[in-house]
């Protein structure tokens, strides 16, 4: 009888407890989402590696140049990544969500596309961007794009990192360039250009250090089910893009409204998301 009852106190005692600590740590768990924001590239040149090299793990320290030479997209990259930190910091939406911004880096260094993964993967990122300028050959290619990993890819590519999450990542990508590329509409912007390609050949896309990260990063936080992208805002090194997206008069503006799009599209999701079920089996392995 005795030990019915103190059993019977100890069960009522245990399952006090357990209640109070998972509803303290249901609390923390639903009031914290960090959203991990990349500012691709960064430093200085690390001889033999470019953004089409796949040797080793860096990232390249730069890729585009803007038209005029003016600026460099790692300097861009950076300025923009901090611009949406303060705007996660400003946006009462984003603090009701519970999102924590994280930044890869707010200095200009070099950083391996692993350890900039490595940082999705250390505070379970719900979202993990990596922001990029784009350039073209033909210097007259325009509009927002985003880059995610495909669903696939054939074992003789080196980005053969599978995305089981593939069409959650692309649906978010399409949400976040829409939302980019109307951002920038007043200024000069084109959202008739604003597309999402996966990174496997014949999808749109191609071999990229910032792909590369982002397989690093999938890989790793599989069971995180992060959501995953590379953005490419614009292209720099088409004069005309130049002329409206770097113009002094307003580029300030432009970032501040880019960065704004992008809380918006991040906080869309986070109120939207339910999480796929699990485990979730990569098509065609
Ligand atoms: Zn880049």
């Amino acid at each position: 009888m005795t030990n019915s009852i103190g059993y019977k106190k100890h069960s009522i005692g245990y399952s006090l407890a357990v209640a109070l600590l998972s509803a303290i740590c249901g609390i923390a768990l639903s009031q914290e989402r960090v959203v991990v924001i990349d500012a691709g590239h960064g430093g200085s040149y690390v001889k033999g590696k470019t953004d089409g090299s796949q040797a080793g793990y860096g990232a390249s320290s730069n890729n585009a140049h803007s038209a005029s030479k003016r600026y460099v997209e790692k300097d861009l990259t950076l300025e923009y990544a901090l611009e949406v930190g303060r705007a996660f910091e400003a946006s009462a939406r984003a603090k009701q969500l519970g999102i924590r911004c994280v930044q890869t880096r707010t200095t200009d260094r070099s950083m391996a596309a692993i350890s900039r993964a490595a940082t999705a993967v250390e505070n379970s990122a719900a979202v993990f961007i990596s922001i990029h300028f784009n350039a073209s050959r033909d210097r007259t290619a325009h509009g927002t794009k985003a880059f995610v990993s495909s669903e696939t890819h054939p074992d003789w590519e080196y980005m053969h990192f599978n995305n089981p999450y593939a069409d959650r990542d692309k649906a978010f990508s399409a949400r976040l360039v829409e939302k980019v590329a109307k951002a920038l509409q007043p200024y000069g912007g084109d959202p008739s250009k604003a597309a999402v390609h996966g990174d496997r050949r014949g999808d749109g896309g191609y071999l990229k250090d910032g792909l590369r990260t982002l397989g690093f990063a999938r890989m790793d936080t599989h069971m995180y089910k992060s959501v995953m992208t590379l953005l490419e805002v614009e292209f720099i090194d088409n004069p005309r893009v130049e002329a409206w997206l770097l113009n002094p008069k307003t580029k300030d503006q432009v970032r501040k409204d880019c960065a704004a799009a992008i809380v918006e599209a991040v906080c869309d999701h986070i109120e939207g998301y339910r999480p796929p079920p699990f485990p979730l089996k990569a098509k065609g392995r």
